[in-house]
């Protein structure tokens, strides 16, 4: 039975999906994971499956996906706009104290190559700075926890070379819902199973701004349970600098 970090409880639920495990993410020297966008990803074993969330944190859907990951006692990454943050920053908290991972993904999410270096810059800086300050009272000149994701992933390589200066990782995804288009939960659900049992696990990419994603959340745990599916949680490596 692994340790539990500090301030995690007990699942109370024994039929739970749970989280398997735990994976320190060094981003010291940089990191670009995810097939999509990149050639390589996360050390994942077959089945290994980590959740991520974009551009929330938005009112209701945010909670219900909450609430879903609370009753499979499972552990997510958000990737969170500044702008939503600052809009609902009671939530942002609440995202944190469910012991959640907390990424970054720019203030007003822009895609990057439309803008000069210096304006995506800014639009990254105080994406992390707002987020922080939120949850932490820090405003520093790096985020708490180094993790980025491109908006659209879209990265320039004039950021991609500040990021990795700055010794934050910039995640992509190996595999997504489409759910920035009109669907169903149920559609969706077939969708992402579908990916994921042809790709067997990864970097699993969803937005918790959608209602049909959050009603689908519910379903998607399920059947991660019943296919074998295991969910990794990622956590920065190393203390906080
Ligand atoms: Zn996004």
């Amino acid at each position: 039975m692994p340790a539990r970090a500090a301030g995690e409880t007990a699942c109370p639920n024994p039929g739970a999906l749970g989280t398997a495990r735990v994976l320190s993410v060094d981003t010291t020297k940089g990191l670009e994971v995810g097939t999509k966008s990149y050639p390589q990803t996360l050390p994942l074993g077959p089945k290994e499956v980590v959740l991520t969330f974009d551009d929330g944190p938005i009112g209701k859907p945010t909670e219900q996906v909450l609430a879903a990951l609370a009753a499979e006692c499972v552990k997510a990454t958000f990737f969170v706009v500044g702008e939503q943050a600052a809009a609902h920053p009671a939530l942002l908290k609440r995202i944190a104290a469910a012991g959640h991972t907390i990424g970054h993904h720019s203030m007003t999410h822009p895609i990057m190559t439309g803008l000069g270096f210096e304006a995506g810059k800014a639009d990254i800086e105080r994406g992390w700075r707002t987020v922080d300050r939120i949850l932490t009272g820090r405003d520093g000149d790096r985020p708490v926890t180094p993790f980025f994701r491109f908006p659209g992933f879209a990265p320039t390589p004039e950021l991609a070379a500040w990021l990795k200066a700055k010794s934050i990782g910039t995640f992509g995804a190996d595999l997504w819902g489409t759910d920035w288009q009109k669907t169903t939960p149920d559609a969706l659900l077939r969708q992402v199973l579908d990916r994921l049992d042809k790709r067997g696990g990864g970097i699993l990419l969803l937005h918790d701004i959608h209602a049909h994603t959050a009603a689908m959340v519910p379903a998607l745990l399920a059947e991660l349970k019943a296919r074998g599916y295991r969910v990794v949680h990622i956590v920065p490596a190393g203390p906080v600098s």
